[in-house]
């Protein structure tokens, strides 16, 4: 379903009323088509399939199979379901090809897609190791996110440094000592 940019527009309007601000007053007059015009990017993600962007794979030859493929520091944004405030940071991603391989620009494409739409950290770093696990079929995959909150942030609890890890692993990765390998290469000043 295409977002309905009038009805955000409208219960903006009404959400400015709400805390007791005039929407016609000219600092605000644009304000519900600014966020609809934002809000139409923050979910653009909700109409598409995160598999169309790993349907173009290279296959590898003989003997070319192994070893770990790792893109690091894929910065996202997304938008937290709880609150609708923005979650910011990187994701990591790690792959061990079986068959075949993928663009690696692909795979911030598989994260920005997934990304724009209503979140939980938990479950966007699954649903990337879920889409790269169908679109590439690989022996493992790791997934890594740490993403600062504005709902931690910049409410409640206000803890502006504090960042949130989470991982998802399939495969070969989940094991503990590829794992631990996968993540100290990732390394950098997140870990
Ligand atoms: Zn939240």
């Amino acid at each position: 379903m295409p977002i309905d940019t009038g009805r955000i527009e409208a219960a903006v309007a009404e959400l400015i009323a709400a805390i007791g601000e005039d929407p016609t007053r000219a600092g605000l007059r644009s304000t519900p088509h600014r966020v609809a015009q934002a809000y139409s990017e923050f979910f653009a993600g909700l109409d598409v399939d995160p598999l169309s962007h790993l349907s173009e794979t290279v296959d590898l030859a003989e003997g070319e199979t192994g070893e770990a493929v790792i893109v690091r520091d894929i910065e996202f944004r997304s938008i937290c379901e709880h609150h609708l405030l923005p979650f910011l940071g990187v994701a990591h991603i790690a792959y061990v090809p079986d068959a075949k391989v993928v663009g690696l620009g692909r795979l911030p494409r598989v994260v920005d897609t997934l990304a724009s739409r209503p979140q939980l950290q938990e479950r966007l770093t699954e649903e990337i190791a879920d889409a790269i696990d169908r679109g590439i079929a690989p022996l493992g995959v790791l997934v890594v996110l740490d993403a600062v909150h504005q709902c931690v942030s910049s409410r409640g609890p206000r803890q502006a440094g504090s960042s949130t890890v989470t991982v998802a692993s399939r495969g070969k990765l989940s094991e503990t000592s590829s794992r631990a390998e996968i993540i100290s290469l990732i390394g950098g000043p997140h870990w």
